[in-house]
């Protein structure tokens, strides 16, 4: 927290609209429901009024909201662990779907997965997909990333046709390109937490040396360093989330994938592998698409893909 931070107008930018509104701090905490001194923090962007950096951006955008100014616009300034300033606007597509269909077939039965799906994610973002159980979500995530095959349209991520590769193509693309953190973690439980982390690097090619400098890196970055020669049940169920966070990350990927990541982690630490994800998405520039259910984790995103039986509502 010591060091997160936004543009500093915008601390200046919630002062004047609220000024403009003949507001007090008191009363624009009752308008808001936010204590009087957290708005202060917010203000004066004095990090020390203010709770973790996964709430002050969610309390930074419905404070924004509440003074008719774009909260989501203002939130997107909130660069934890980054002193610079707002990320640049109209960035590249990562993803862009286009008429997706995905069935699956059973004896009995066709289930129609995904319908006419069309997508775009811009590069260096961070969208939550979310929507009722069954509703296709790891179907999307699944297709999008080119572990399954889809019946017909068109997925290109970073410009490139995946829906065109042949299954070596796409199974090395992935590697290259891509994260994935799953809702069971799918560690090795014989592997130590840094030979978990490794393991795809070195599949992937990399030198023992290089491999093992790297994940340390990572671990570092997941705050784990501590526990590089932890086996999975030495460890928590957060820090096994971050393990995977760590080795979804190793490979320097531009798109990191997460199915429902914080679904097996009580509150605590889900709170505090989603504030993880959050900063890393600042920090590297990754595009992160988040599964959740979780609809405050849902208000942390630059956006939220809604879905309802196989197609995008929203
Ligand atoms: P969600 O992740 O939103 O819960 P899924 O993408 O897992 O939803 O599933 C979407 C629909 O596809 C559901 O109706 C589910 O029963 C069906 N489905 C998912 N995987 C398979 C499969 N391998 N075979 C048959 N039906 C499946
Ligand atoms: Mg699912």
């Amino acid at each position: 927290m010591e060091n997160s931070s936004y543009d500093r107008n915008t601390g200046r930018l919630l002062e004047e609209a609220r000024h403009q509104r003949g507001l007090s701090l008191e009363a624009a905490a009752r308008q808001t429901g936010i204590p009087a001194h957290v708005l202060e923090g917010l203000e004066k962007e004095d990090a020390v009024r203010l709770p973790a950096a996964v709430y002050a951006r969610l309390f930074l955008k419905n404070y924004a909201d509440s003074l008719g100014l774009d909260g989501r616009e203002i939130s997107g300034r909130w660069e934890p662990g980054r002193q610079d300033g707002p990320s640049p606007k109209g960035r590249p597509l990562m993803v862009e779907a286009r008429g997706v269909y995905k069935s699956y077939r059973t004896e009995e039965l066709t289930v129609h997965a995904l319908e006419d799906v069309n997508l775009r994610v811009e590069k260096g973002s961070l969208v939550a997909v979310m929507g009722p159980s069954g509703c296709g979500k790891t179907t999307l995530l699944n297709t999008l990333s080119g572990l399954d095959e889809i019946d017909h349209g068109e997925i290109f991520i970073g410009g490139e046709p995946l829906h065109a590769m042949n299954d070596a193509r796409r199974t090395e693309y992935r590697a290259r390109h891509m994260g994935f953190v799953f809702q069971t973690f799918n560690l090795m439980p014989v592997l130590s937490a840094v030979e978990n982390v490794e393991l795809p690097l070195l599949v992937g090619g990399a030198g023992v040396k290089a491999a093992r400098k790297r994940a340390l890196e990572v671990l570092q970055q997941v705050r784990l360093l501590d526990r590089a020669r932890h086996r999975p049940n030495q460890l928590s169920g957060g820090q096994q989330q971050r393990v995977a966070l760590a080795r979804a990350l190793a490979g320097d990927p531009a798109i990191v994938w997460a199915d429902e990541p914080t679904g097996n982690l009580d509150s605590d630490t889900s709170n505090e592998v989603l504030e993880l994800l959050l900063q890393l998405n600042r920090k590297n520039e990754q595009t992160f698409v988040v599964v959740t259910h979780d609809p405050a984790v849902g208000a942390l995103m630059d956006r939220v893909v809604r879905m309802e039986d196989g197609r995008i509502v929203g």
